[in-house]
């Protein structure tokens, strides 16, 4: 079990029309543990968060409401993004940043990740980073490993006195969207990877306070085997986030 207070996240993606989104709060409203034991988030299309934010305090629901991708200037000419400093001033908690199919679809690359983390710090919000990497390559053991890349070159330019606020979803990118997750031994191996990776590029103590969640075929079936691992600090669900009942019997898992 972590020792690091759990943040499950449903990332919907491209999904849900207005209606479903209210709907969706109504039914988990009464229903979501304390945030001292579980934090709860959902990242959804930046059209719906302004009024997500409203509904959840108007309906009192612990929830943080996150965007799923944030430009790096906080204002300026570049159309279609969203900035990070109007994302802070609608209330919203944070945002994912260089999720797999972002740097697959749209070609986001470590160095916009970076500046996107950095962004997102400077206005107060909390990045969700994820990685996609195959820690399962590396050697916790080894004393010389050096830094996943996408820790070593994404996170570089990163404030060490703001890291601990990131939290990194470790995302194998085959379980994606795919029909089953990695074992718990696989899962628990790559946290290792990634907290030491964070380790040699903050200080082990920044490390240890950094929430680690995974995300890649987590269902009701498998995501309390995946919650109990030490180094696993929550959840980034996808499919199984956009049915209420499913969403909330994972984040009840968490406790
Ligand atoms: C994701 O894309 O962030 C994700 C975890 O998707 P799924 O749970 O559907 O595999």
């Amino acid at each position: 079990m972590s020792k690091r207070v759990p943040l499950v996240i449903g990332n919907w993606k491209t999904n849900k029309k207005v209606a479903e989104v209210y709907d969706f709060l109504q039914e988990i409203q009464g229903k979501l543990p304390d945030p001292k034991k579980v934090e709860v988030g959902i990242a959804a299309q930046d059209i719906y968060l302004h009024e997500m934010v409203k509904r959840s305090k108007e309906l009192k629901i612990p929830v943080g409401v996150f965007a799923e991708n944030v430009h790096w200037a906080d204002e300026g000419s570049y159309t279609g993004e969203t900035s990070p400093a109007a994302l802070a001033d609608i209330d919203v908690s944070g945002s994912i940043v260089g999720h797999y199919e972002r740097r697959k679809m749209f070609k986001e690359t470590n160095g916009s990740v970076g500046l996107k983390v950095t962004a997102t710090l400077r206005n107060g919000l909390v990045p969700i980073v994820a990685i996609a990497e195959d820690a399962t390559h590396y050697n916790p053991d080894d004393e010389d490993m050096a830094p996943l890349t996408e820790i070593a070159v994404g996170l570089a330019g990163v404030d060490k006195t703001k890291a601990e606020k990131i939290v990194i979803a470790y995302e194998p990118a085959w379980a994606i969207g795919a029909s089953e997750a990695p074992s718990a031994e696989i899962i628990e191996h790559a946290a290792k990877v990634i907290r030491k990776s964070l380790a040699i590029l903050f200080t082990q103590e920044v490390a240890d306070k950094i929430r680690i969640q995974y995300g890649g075929s987590a269902t009701p079936e498998n995501s309390k085997e995946i919650l109990e691992l030490e180094d696993i600090d929550g959840l980034l669900i996808g499919r199984a986030s956009l049915e209420p009942a499913a969403f909330l019997s994972m984040v009840n898992d968490a406790i």
